[in-house]
C-alpha cells in the first residue's frame, strides 16, 4: 500500500503549444494549488511560479532531462499526482522520454491528467484534501523472476 498525505507532491509540466493552458488552469486553482508542493519541469516551472507567486522545485527543462527526472521521482514515491498537459499534435524531439513518463505514471498506479478537463476532475476529487491510500501493483512475480 501507498499512503498520499493530505499535502500532495504534485508534478507540473507541458509542452510548448500547451503550456498557456496550463498557466491558466493553475491561476485558476492558485488556492488549491497552494495547499500541495509543486515540482515541475524546468520552463514550466519557471512560469507557474511567476503565475502563482509560489515556490516550485524545477527540474531541468523536459527535453533535456526534466522528464526523465520526474519518471524517477514517481517511481520511487516521491510525486503523487501527475499534471502533464502534452501537445499531441506536434512531434516532440524527447517523444522517448515522454513515453516513459506516460508509461511509469501508469506502471505506478499514479493519478495523472493530461488535458484540462480531466486536470478539473481530478483537482476537485475529495482525495486532493483527504490522505488517500492506495494498493500499488504486486510486481513480486516480476522481481523473482529468476529466482
Ligand atoms: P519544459 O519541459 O517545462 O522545460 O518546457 C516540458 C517538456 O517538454 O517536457
Amino acid at each position: 500500500m501507498r499512503k498520499l498525505e493530505r499535502r500532495k507532491k504534485i508534478a507540473l509540466i507541458a509542452h510548448d503549444n500547451k503550456k498557456k493552458d496550463l498557466i491558466e488552469w493553475a491561476i485558476h486553482n492558485k488556492i488549491e494549488l497552494s495547499k500541495h508542493s509543486l515540482v515541475a519541469t524546468g520552463t514550466t516551472g519557471k512560469l507557474i511560479e511567476e503565475a502563482l507567486d509560489q515556490p516550485v522545485v524545477k527540474l531541468l527543462s523536459g527535453p533535456l532531462g526534466g522528464d526523465q527526472q520526474i519518471g524517477a521521482m514517481i517511481a520511487t514515491g516521491d510525486i503523487d499526482v501527475v499534471f502533464f498537459f502534452f501537445d499531441p499534435m506536434e512531434a516532440q524531439p524527447h517523444d522517448s522520454d515522454v513515453k516513459a513518463l506516460l508509461r511509469l505514471a501508469v506502471a505506478w498506479n499514479l493519478p495523472m491528467a493530461c488535458d484540462r478537463s480531466t486536470a478539473d476532475f481530478l483537482m476537485t476529487s475529495r482525495f486532493m484534501q483527504e490522505e488517500y491510500e492506495y494498493k500499488l501493483p504486486d510486481y513480486t512475480h516480476y522481481l523473482n523472476r529468476h529466482i
